[in-house]
């Protein structure tokens, strides 16, 4: 297994990158011939990044072609709100960009081997492969219910056992890693440029517990690359015994595989941030010494009564609980209607609200359809104008779906108002809710 074809070290003492690696396969097909001015006048989309902690202007490495993964979830039970939140937000940063012109090659992981699946699989006497794989399904059909789009590739952490032990090996032949007892463990401080990128902490200032006494680890800051298993739990062969990955270098191995290095966008979570992300960083700084991802999304939590909606916390309310009452599209539009970095608090009212603004828009849209008056003395053109506008403005604004809301339902309730909505205005207000729809993953039915 051979991964990364060529890497450029890190350029100056402040940590700038400018390291830009291949992988041996991935990177074919990337290179498509979309024209650089088609879009170049037409992106003034800029997006917030963790790292510089601003929003940037954001800028593909591939004209046209934007790389974007996102951490996907362990599965071990049913998806619940918080993670449709997350899911929509970056369903809805692809779509944009999609809308913008860039061809969006979306990588979402399974980590479908861990500590937790093992142990409820157990508890429910499954094997743990098949007791992940049920959830596995069952995520999948949530998200066709809540009209996410698929990702390009879906890739599961026990179909890319040989891709993480070549990683795991690399990072070794490079003293980023070290063997003890079976287990591998990633050297962190010697992560110099990538420690601190996105929680902005110094190492000197972390305090952690000292390594127990019996473990060899270096360093207590050092992270298991590869996990011994015991003898009842699934287990792959390695060069340093039968055992399974941890979690952060999975991610690498995935993402590389499918997207090389450095990614676009890479996206999850608040709580992935740290340690998980600045732990990929890490190791993509070692295994390739280049940048991991240039742009890094987070989305903020979704609470019940203010605490994180977490499946390890149990305070959650599942997306198939929802959708008993809701559409997938009302829901979209309540969790939309906030902007996706803030915390939000789940609140049932205000699906019944959405439920309420997503028929007055589908009204709107029958009256638009069905419309065949003399005309409004282009108060229509100037509506549908404004509306752009301002949809635009706020999409281009690190995704401010709040304000992109906003504009459609302005539209909507200067349309319930007009009288005498001719054929053709119809059809200009029908384009925005297709356009606009298209965007927000809304209104899937209009062609
Ligand atoms: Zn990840």
């Amino acid at each position: 297994m051979h991964i990364g074809t060529r890497h450029i070290d890190f350029v100056g003492s402040i940590g700038l990158y400018l390291g830009v690696t291949r992988p041996s396969t991935a990177g074919q097909g990337l290179n498509s011939a979309v024209p650089v001015a088609a879009f170049a006048s037409v992106m003034a989309l800029r997006l917030y990044n963790t790292r510089t902690r601003r929003k940037d202007p954001f800028v593909p490495l591939t004209p046209g072609v934007v790389k974007m993964y996102v951490c996907g979830p362990t599965t071990y039970d049913f998806s619940h709100l918080g993670h449709a939140r997350s899911y929509i937000a970056f369903d809805v940063a692809r779509r944009y960009l999609e809308f913008l012109g860039n061809r969006v090659v979306f990588v979402q992981n399974f980590t479908d081997i861990e500590e937790v699946i093992i142990r409820r699989a157990k508890d429910a006497g499954k094997p743990p492969l098949d007791f992940a794989q049920f959830f596995i399904d069952a995520f999948l059909g949530d998200m066709r219910a809540l009209n996410v789009q698929p990702a390009t590739h879906y890739p599961k952490v026990t179909q890319h056992i040989p891709e993480i032990v070549a990683l795991v090996q690399r990072l070794i032949h490079r003293e980023y890693a070290y063997p003890i007892d079976g287990e591998v463990y990633f050297r962190t401080k010697k992560a110099k440029h990538s420690f601190g990128i996105l929680s902005h902490r110094k190492i000197e200032d972390i305090v952690v517990d000292p390594v127990p006494p019996g473990s060899r680890r270096e360093d207590p800051l050092d992270f298991a690359l590869w996990k011994r298993s015991k003898e009842d739990e699934p287990a792959w062969p390695s060069p340093w015994g039968d055992g399974r990955p941890g979690w952060h270098v999975e991610c690498n191995a995935m993402a590389y595989k499918y997207l090389g290095a450095p990614l676009d966008i890479h996206g999850g979570g608040l709580d992935l941030m740290f340690p998980h992300h600045e732990s990929e960083a890490m190791i993509c700084e070692g295994a390739w010494g280049a940048e991991w991802a240039r742009t890094w999304m987070h989305n903020g939590f979704l609470t019940l009564e203010r605490e994180k909606m977490s499946k390890s916390l149990g305070n959650f309310v599942t997306i198939r609980e929802v959708l008993r009452d809701y559409s997938g599209e009302v829901v979209r539009l309540c969790l939309l209607k906030s902007h996706y970095r803030e915390n939000v608090e789940y609140d049932e009212a205000g699906l019944a609200r959405s439920q309420v603004e997503w028929t007055a828009m589908r009204a709107a849209i029958a009256t638009a359809r069905n419309a065949r008056g003399s005309g409004t003395d282009g108060k229509v053109s100037g509506l549908v104008s404004r509306t752009e506008t301002a949809f635009r403005k706020a999409m281009d604004d690190d995704l401010d779906t709040e304000g992109a809301v906003d504009a459609l339902q302005h539209i909507t309730e200067a349309v319930a108002a007009l009288d005498g909505i001719s054929a053709d205005e119809g059809r200009a207000i029908l384009n925005v809710y297709h356009d606009f729809g298209r965007v927000l993953g809304l209104f899937a039915d209009l062609v």
